[in-house]
């Protein structure tokens, strides 16, 4: 839509600690994702709009042209290598870490891991730069149950306090990267919306330095 900013977002906690951000650069939604059914939300501001996708698919929509900004957690970019994506904005939040994650003191076994995990492209890397032949498990959640069940000796998940991990008797073992949701541009709307976005990237600038400082 050539005269509306179109920002792709996703439900939960990436919503939730946007929203500051969007309203210190004057940006406040009309509807409440969570509460409506709407997948387009109006704003205060008549030429921008969000909407609302699952958490993988935002690159996606983005790359595509289907909005011209997102916000994607990097667990989810790296999942997108060959994405045509400008990532201007580190925005500081969601932060956790991309790590795996085994038995509590399960001694490693002789042969190949099976490592379950949804990050596929990140743990095929990791344990590729580890020069470590591993077999991979999709899974789409639920991680921590593979281990457990027998299914697999690893996951690789991404880690917060820890908790869920322990409550499910397992332990993280090796730090793969650290996560936070980035600002992610269309590469055609940086050219053609440039004045519109430059502004909305600068004021998102200010206001990640501002919540920094709080
Ligand atoms: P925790 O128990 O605090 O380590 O949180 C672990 C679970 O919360 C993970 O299995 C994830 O599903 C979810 N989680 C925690 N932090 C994030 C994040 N920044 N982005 C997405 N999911 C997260």
């Amino acid at each position: 839509m050539p005269n509306t900013l179109t920002l792709a977002l996703s439900k939960g906690r990436i919503y939730k600690e946007t929203l500051p951000l969007l309203k210190a650069a004057g940006i406040e939604p009309i509807d409440d994702p969570e509460t409506s059914r709407k997948l387009i939300l109006d704003t205060n501001q008549a030429d921008v709009k969000l909407i609302i996708v699952r958490a993988s698919d935002v690159p996606t929509y983005v790359e595509y042209g289907g909005a011209d900004i997102g916000v994607a957690g990097k667990d989810v970019l790296l999942e997108h290598p060959d994405a045509e994506l400008y990532e201007p904005v580190d925005l500081e939040i969601a932060c956790c870490k991309l790590m795996t994650a085994g038995r509590v003191n399960e001694v490693e076994k002789k042969g190949r891991l099976k490592v379950a995990t949804k990050f596929v492209e990140s743990t095929r890397r990791f344990y590729a730069q580890q020069g470590k032949q591993v077999e991979i498990i999709k899974l789409y959640g639920s991680m921590e149950l593979a281990p457990l069940v027998g299914m697999a000796d690893r996951i690789v998940d991404v880690v917060d306090t820890g908790n869920t991990l322990r409550a499910n008797g397992l332990e993280p073992l090796e730090h793969i990267a650290d996560i936070s949701s980035r600002l992610v541009v269309n590469k055609a709307s940086m050219k053609t919306k440039h004045a519109r976005i430059q502004k909305f990237i600068s004021q998102i600038r200010a206001a990640v330095r501002e919540q920094r400082n709080d």
